[in-house]
Parts: C-alpha cells; sequence; structure tokens
C-alpha cells in the first residue's frame, strides 16, 4: 500500500499481473498467519488446523493410519500410527481432539486388526487448564468429558520437537506417533507486519472508531488490528478478541463509520460486550456460555451446532451439512477417502539422533541431501562380505541409486545425531536435473565421484 498516493499494488489472477488501485477510503483486514517454526521440526510436520482443507487433509491422514494400522506386522510401526497427538488446548485443539477421538471410536468396526486399548489420543497444553478462554468451570467440565472418552491431557506440557515419527514434550517424554496437530502459533499476517503504519506486534494500532493511528481515510479491523474497547485500554480484556463473532460487527459499524465520514459526520467508537462462547467435544457433548448462562453436555452441543447452521453462507449450504449431520448421527461414521493423499513431494524430514531413515531392502522414496546434523550409511561390502559405514555430513546426498531407477534400499542410514534432511523424488529431480544445467552437471560429477559412473546421461 502506498499511504501518501493513496494506492493499492494488487496481484492478480494465473500471471499475478500487478493492478494499481486507487482509494479514498482503505481498509485492511487480512486476518492473522501462523509460525511454526520455532519448535524444531514442528513446520515440517505437523498438521495445521486452520481452514476446511487442513480437516480434509488431516481425516484423510487419520483414516490412512488406521489402515496401515490394521494390516501392518511391525508392532512398534501399529503404535506410532494409533497414536494421535494434538499439541495446544485452547478452542482449536479441544475441538479437533474431540472430533479426532470420535472418528476413531466410530470408524474401529471397519478395522478389526485394531482394539481400542492399542489407540493413545493425546492432548498437549502448557498452561495449567485447557478452554481459557472460557469459564473455568466449563473448562473443568471439557477436561473431564476428554478423559472419559480416554483422551489422555497433559497440562502444563508444551511440545520442544517433532519428527516425522515423533514428538518429544517440555517434560522430555518422547511419544511415538505418526499424527501432530498444531493449533498453536498463531502470528500477524506478514503482509500486515511490513505495512508503513503504527503497528504493535505486526498488528495495526486503531482508534476506538477503527481509523488506523495517523490517518483519517485507513481503517482495519478484525484479527489484523489491535480494537481498544475502551478509552485508554491497556489489559488484554480492554481489546477486541480475534474471534469471528466480533469481526463481523466491526465490519458491520465500520461501514456505518465510513459512510458517516463520506457524509462529512461524526464517526463513533465500536462497542460490544462478546455474547458468550461456545465449543464441542465431539460426541454429541459440547460446552457453552450463552448471555451469562453456562450450559454442559448435549444442550451446548445441540446450540453449537444450530449456531454455526445459521452462520453458513446459503440455503444450500445449511441443507446440506444440516443432511450430513443427520445422516452421520443416524448411520455408521464413513471411513470413504475423499481425497486420498497425494505424493508429498521435495520436503524436509526431520530425525532425531539413532532414528533409523531408511533401511536395507525398504523401498527407495527419493534423494537425500542432508541440511543439519549427519548420518551413517551402513552396507554390506560386495567383495568381503563384511559390514562397513561411513558418516555422511552437512551437504553431503545418499540415496543416489533411487535416480538410476533402483526400487529397494541396499544400505540403511541412520541419523548419527540430530538431523535434517531435503527428499527430493525422482520426478523433481529430474525436472530440475532438465531445466538447471548447473545442478545437472553437479550432480553428474556427484554420481561419477560416488562411483556410480557416468550415469547422469541414461537418467535424463
Ligand atoms: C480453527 C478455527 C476456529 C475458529 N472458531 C471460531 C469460532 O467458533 N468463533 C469465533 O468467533 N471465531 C472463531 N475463530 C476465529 C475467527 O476465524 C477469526 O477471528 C476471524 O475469521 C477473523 O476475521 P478476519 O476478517 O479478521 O480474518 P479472516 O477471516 O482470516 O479473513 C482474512 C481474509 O484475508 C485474505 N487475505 C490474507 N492475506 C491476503 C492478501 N495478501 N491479499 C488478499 N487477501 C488476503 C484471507 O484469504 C482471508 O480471506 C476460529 C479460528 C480458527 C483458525
Amino acid at each position: 500500500i502506498d499511504p501518501k498516493l493513496q494506492q493499492v499494488t494488487v496481484f492478480q489472477g494465473v500471471q499475478r499481473r500487478p493492478t494499481i488501485l486507487e482509494y479514498d477510503h482503505l481498509v485492511i483486514a487480512l486476518g492473522s498467519g501462523s509460525d511454526l517454526s520455532k519448535t524444531p521440526g514442528l513446520s515440517e510436520h505437523a498438521f495445521t488446523m486452520k481452514n476446511l482443507s487442513d480437516a480434509q487433509l488431516l481425516r484423510a491422514h487419520i483414516i490412512e493410519r488406521l489402515e496401515h494400522a490394521d494390516i501392518t506386522r511391525l508392532p512398534d510401526v501399529k503404535k506410532g500410527a494409533l497414536t494421535f497427538s494434538v499439541i495446544g488446548g485452547g478452542f482449536s485443539g479441544v475441538e479437533t481432539v474431540g472430533e479426532i477421538k470420535e472418528l476413531i471410536d466410530r470408524s474401529l468396526l471397519d478395522y478389526p486388526n485394531i482394539h481400542p486399548s492399542e489407540i493413545r489420543v493425546v492432548l498437549l497444553e502448557f498452561s495449567k487448564r485447557i478452554l481459557n478462554e472460557m469459564p473455568e468451570g466449563l473448562g473443568k467440565y471439557a477436561y473431564a468429558n476428554l478423559e472419559k472418552r480416554g483422551i489422555e491431557i497433559q497440562l502444563g506440557v508444551g511440545v520442544a520437537e517433532a519428527t516425522g515419527t515423533q514428538l518429544v514434550t517440555s517434560q522430555n517424554e518422547v511419544i511415538d506417533t505418526r499424527t501432530i496437530v498444531a493449533t498453536i502459533g498463531n502470528t500477524p499476517s506478514a503482509i500486515v507486519a511490513n505495512m508503513p503504519l503504527s503497528l504493535q506486534e505486526g498488528r495495526v494500532l486503531v482508534g476506538r472508531d477503527f481509523r488506523a493511528e495517523g490517518y483519517d481515510n485507513i481503517w482495519s479491523i478484525g484479527d489484523c488490528a489491535v480494537i481498544p474497547l475502551k478509552e485508554n485500554a491497556t489489559k488484554r480484556g480492554d481489546f477486541a478478541p480475534p474471534t469471528a463473532q466480533f469481526a463481523v460487527r466491526e465490519a458491520a459499524h465500520l461501514s456505518l463509520n465510513i459512510k458517516s465520514v463520506i457524509e462529512e459526520k461524526a464517526s463513533k467508537p465500536f462497542q460490544y460486550k462478546s455474547k458468550g462462547a461456545l465449543a464441542s467435544l465431539g460426541a454429541g457433548r459440547g460446552v457453552a456460555e450463552v448471555f451469562g448462562l453456562k450450559l454442559t453436555g448435549r444442550v451446548a452441543w445441540l446450540l453449537w451446532r444450530v449456531y454455526y447452521i445459521s452462520l453458513l453462507p446459503g440455503a444450500q449450504a445449511r441443507v446440506s451439512v444440516l443432511w450430513n449431520w443427520l445422516m452421520d448421527g443416524l448411520s455408521r461414521r464413513s471411513v470413504a477417502q475423499i481425497n486420498s493423499q497425494t505424493d508429498p513431494g521435495t520436503r524436509y524430514v526431520c530425525y532425531r539422533a539413532g532414528d533409523r531413515i531408511y533401511e536395507n531392502g525398504s523401498r527407495a522414496d527419493g534423494l537425500y541431501t542432508i541440511i543439519s546434523g549427519a548420518v551413517r550409511i551402513t552396507s554390506m561390502d560386495s567383495e568381503t562380505g563384511l559390514e562397513k559405514s561411513r558418516i555422511l555430513a552437512v551437504g553431503e546426498h545418499f540415496g543416489e541409486l533411487m535416480l538410476l531407477g533402483a526400487t529397494r534400499r541396499i544400505a540403511t542410514a541412520v541419523a548419527a545425531e540430530d538431523t535434517k534432511v531435503l527428499v527430493m523424488t525422482q520426478q523433481e529431480f529430474l525436472k530440475l536435473a532438465e531445466g538447471l544445467p548447473f545442478f545437472n552437471d553437479y550432480f553428474s560429477e556427484h554420481l561419477k565421484a560416488s562411483g556410480l559412473g557416468d550415469k547422469m546421461e541414461s537418467i535424463k
């Protein structure tokens, strides 16, 4: 944005062409972002729970884990597949963990080789209680309900590290898990944090009428704004919370304020008192505080459903979701895959010291490059028949045989220390080799030096 010229540049369409828009009034309502990079391994290995596609991905992943656990003959793999961990005991974490447990409990009929006692669902919360935004009694009810349904809640416990197969808690417990859902890590929108406006921790400082500090015609509302609800606001409760309940009221009030300013009338300060909060715990139970009234159990859950269905846009969406919910209540939970998992593509993977990266005989899935740490490669010497091993350091590669069409590993790779690797699939490697001559030259040399001969030509 350029406040002096009163212009906004937007990039639109497939080609991201710039379009310059002139404005009389500008409203900034870009919401918030999320950043899991502060905890090692979390951004690489955790699912997020922010939107519908996150939920669909997670559902597909959980069903995949149940499918795998049902047929695997490896006990440690089964244990990891059947352990589901959720980080953060706020609204999103509590609702997610409750839904995960319900999905699993109701799906087990389809998986005869999984005993309910093999399922572990864990919720980690750093503070001393869950649902901190709700009255303590409702938090306690939620805790007791989730615990009764077999969900393990660890309070005062955070996450210290995550890998593709493990989660390490701040208490140093190592949880073998293939499912980590992070509902923590809310951050300001990156684009707002760089705007030439007065900001507080990356959010726009506004007056009580939503005008950005120092401007008459720039306004901001919603999660990206710091909105005081009273004069001389200082405490957390003096500011509008980052909820949709407030955001939609702010939007309505803002439109009136802009209209007033255009008509050369005075703008009005925003005032709104929360009507309450609702949380679903899954399995037909919930907690609610509405107009000061505290509700628990099925009544709260029903209220939750009625309230949210009323907010869905359009009659078609309402009827379709209502039908879906009705059928879900009357029949078994469907484990049909809507969007089965796709090839993960080039990705970072983190390992803890001693973790097996792959073993001799496993199916080859990519070329590995060490980003940090070190890896021990152990193989059989074809001449002597003896085991030999070597340590690879940062910047070195392994798993190259996959590029030459090998489908099975002929060595075992183990993290010699905490390690992060970049895994590149064969297709992506070939695209880069074709498009970037220096990449091609580098790997031709590398393959020669690795004793794999002049193979680059044959793989192109
Ligand atoms: C899982 C989850 C559950 C929640 N449940 C509740 C609840 O039950 N009740 C409740 O009151 N609140 C809830 N919230 C909070 C609520 O969603 C937010 O407070 C609310 O959406 C904030 O509205 P907003 O308009 O500020 O931001 P958003 O709704 O996030 O809208 C911002 C919009 O800006 C767009 N945008 C971002 N960057 C750009 C850009 N550079 N260019 C163009 N467009 C951009 C985004 O795509 C988005 O559409 C929940 C949040 C989450 C994550």
